[in-house]
């Protein structure tokens, strides 16, 4: 659940709205004179079911909790967020925008880091202390190509001498301290010393090329052997991808990306000519990870070390990958139907290494023979399974039934019946036990199907009493609507320029804020519509940007384009025109009295609503009457694009 759901479903509109305006019950509803504009009779309706309130007057507004503070106490969506959250004791995450100050101190620490990286490449290069440094790599098979594209460079040996070069370049100690560049001393009063010391430099960047941090090798004994920067404003271990800058490119144009464990890994694929690798710097795969990967790719095949920290943890790296790739698949279902695109599920496959040898070996010795690994990658549940049935174990009953515990989840997990049966039997015949034996003791997988999927669902790794209810809720409301909103705000985000001029050329009707159900959403359109830049908006909203442009990249052509847009625009309008027929009918039953008169609001409406309202009203009459005849109903609105 978001800040905005929690703090929404948190927040009572009634009390809220009941606050600022004397609210009437009536029926289901609550009425009182509209607060927007002036009149004598209410037509101003509270929706407590839905959330929602509505003018059925002369100003036509309406919305949720947050539009009604942003219009009544004139805030910004932000503003209306941040109180609403402070009054349901909900903890607002840290989304502020930087001020320019604050931008400006951003920019410096990326200068830093890349002065600094500047520095140990030099010295690698040109010093004679990088002697060793440069045998090692020429032993390790890297050539000066490769050690000039990816910046490797050498911290020098000293405790300073970093910290000096950077403060002649203007740099402060504190700067250096927040670029993870120096460590403190304890006990003293800010002295620092340099982080890195006698280590080989491998910067860290950003898709965009900037350079975020480091991992250092030891080329001694040191220890650890593999050093990172610290957790820093620009720099966390879990969300970078070494080489994603430089591997991007290849990563688009052939469809896949490949992850390693190891810089020498990524150096060495590169220098091959196998660009589309990045590595995952000796982590396990994490969700962020493969966020960030998700603009460029959804095929994924996976090349772990399988004897770098011992088997178990290596299955556990896998199983952890493969429950946050199944939440990716989810999450993409969810989208799918809504474009009339089909979008390609994300797969995970596991590149298989032999004994001792890590991709570094594999692509050195033969180049051929780790193309033909990737090629046959082995999708990752079966890899599991396969895995399973190999272990000394798997030969006793015990073992066996450890097994199966350990993969049955797995397989529940999985949304699709038929695959549930192929791995099911594949599950029987790895561990050579009789299926029907099998599903004696365990039951068949599609009964367990909403539990598999609870689990998935829930936060990616199996968390006990998650509740099928909260997926079910969660993928309806997809279909519903955010699905809609969000598909509709990133093709307009990707394809920026050829939008306006799309939906003049279809003629589409315009879209107001109110269309938008989701209130970050709408306050984006808003954004986007007032011709307003993103990055000027407001944190939470130039966020919620960036992750859609980053989660649904759509760049289209022309015709694409004008057929993806009138299909959206036609959703918005045909889900809006469904809810305001909803809450005309609450509305018609709740402000409508015993003798099925609505005079008193009906006189407050505006033309087009009262023509609605009458025709509702004389509706309810002919069911009461039985002569009820539900192709009378118009469907007004009718769009065709
Ligand atoms: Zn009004």
């Amino acid at each position: 659940m978001t800040v905005v759901d929690d703090v929404k479903s948190r927040t009572d509109i009634v009390e809220l709205i009941g606050a600022r305006v004397p609210l009437k019950k009536a029926g289901r509803t609550f009425k009182a004179n509209c607060p927007f504009h002036t009149e004598r009779t209410p037509s101003f309706v509270v929706f407590p079911e839905r959330g929602t309130w509505r003018c059925f007057g002369a100003c036509g507004t309406g919305g949720d909790v947050f539009s009604f503070l942003e219009r009544a106490d004139n805030l910004t969506f932000s503003e209306a967020l941040s109180r609403l959250a402070e009054q349901a004791g909900v903890a607002m995450p840290n989304t502020r925008k930087q001020t320019e100050t604050e931008q400006r101190e951003t920019d410096a620490l990326y200068t830093a880091l890349q002065n600094a990286a500047d520095y140990f490449h030099r010295i690698l290069s040109l010093s004679p202390a990088g002697e060793t440094a440069r045998r090692y790599l020429q032993d390790r098979g890297i050539d000066e190509q490769t050690v000039s594209d990816f910046q490797l460079g050498l911290a020098p040996h000293g405790w300073e001498i970093l910290k000096s070069h950077l403060s002649d370049l203007g740099h402060s100690e504190a700067q250096m301290l927040a670029a993870g560049l120096v460590i403190e001393r304890e006990g003293e009063d800010g002295s620092s010393y340099d982080r890195f010391r006698g280590r080989l430099m491998f910067p860290v960047r950003d898709t965009k090329g900037r350079v975020i941090g480091f991992g250092a090798r030891a080329l001694d004994d040191s220890q650890p052997k593999y050093l990172n920067s610290p957790q820093t404003a620009l720099f966390d271990k879990g969300a970078a991808l070494y080489a994603i800058d430089r591997a991007q490119e290849a990563i688009r144009s052939e469809g896949e990306i490949v992850l390693v464990e190891g810089y020498m890994d990524v150096l060495q694929a590169h220098q091959r000519g196998f660009r589309n690798v990045a590595a995952i710097m000796g982590t396990a795969l994490t969700e962020r990870q493969v966020t960030l990967a998700r603009g460029l790719t959804r095929r994924y095949a996976l090349a772990l070390d399988p004897d770098a920290a011992g088997e178990a943890a290596t299955r556990r790296n896998i199983v952890d990958a493969w429950d946050i790739f199944r939440q990716e698949v989810v999450r993409v279902r969810g989208g799918v139907t809504s474009l009339g695109i089909r979008r390609e599920l994300p797969s995970l496959r596991v590149i298989a290494l032999p004994p001792n040898r890590d991709p570094d070996d594999v692509i050195r010795n033969d180049p051929d023979e780790w193309r033909r690994r990737v090629e046959e990658a082995t999708p990752i549940l079966d890899y599991l399974i396969q895995w399973e049935a190999r272990t000394p174990e798997a030969v006793t009953p015990e073992g066996r039934r450890e097994a199966v515990s350990r993969i049955f989840p797995l397989i529940t997990a999985l949304d699709n019946p038929f695959e549930q049966q192929a791995a099911f039997a594949q599950l029987a015949a790895a561990l050579k036990i009789d299926e029907s034996k099998l599903e004696a003791a365990v039951g068949r997988p599609e009964r367990r199907l909403q539990r598999g999927r609870a689990v998935v669902g829930n936060s990616g790794i199996a968390a006990p009493g998650g509740s099928a209810a909260d997926i079910g809720g969660r993928a309806l409301e997809d279909e519903r609507g955010d699905v809609v909103e969000e598909h509709l705000l990133a093709l307009c985000l990707s394809n920026e320029h050829d939008v306006s001029e799309a939906w003049q050329r279809l003629n589409l009707p315009d879209l107001t804020e109110d269309h938008f159900w989701d209130p970050v959403n709408r306050d984006l359109w808003r954004v986007l519509t007032t011709g307003s830049h993103v990055e000027q908006a407001e944190a939470i909203v130039s966020n919620h940007a960036r992750q859609l442009q980053s989660a649904l990249p759509m760049k289209l052509d022309r015709r694409g384009l004008g057929r993806a847009l009138g299909d959206l625009v036609r959703r918005m309008l045909e889900r809006q025109l469904k809810r305001q027929d909803e809450e005309d009918a609450l509305a018609v039953a709740s402000l409508t009295n015993e003798d099925g008169d609505a005079g008193e609001a009906l006189r407050a409406m505006t033309e087009e609503t009262r023509r609605r309202f009458t025709e509702r009203i004389e509706q309810l009459r002919a069911v009461q009457t039985g002569r009820w005849n539900r192709d009378s109903r118009q469907t007004d609105g009718e769009y065709s694009g």
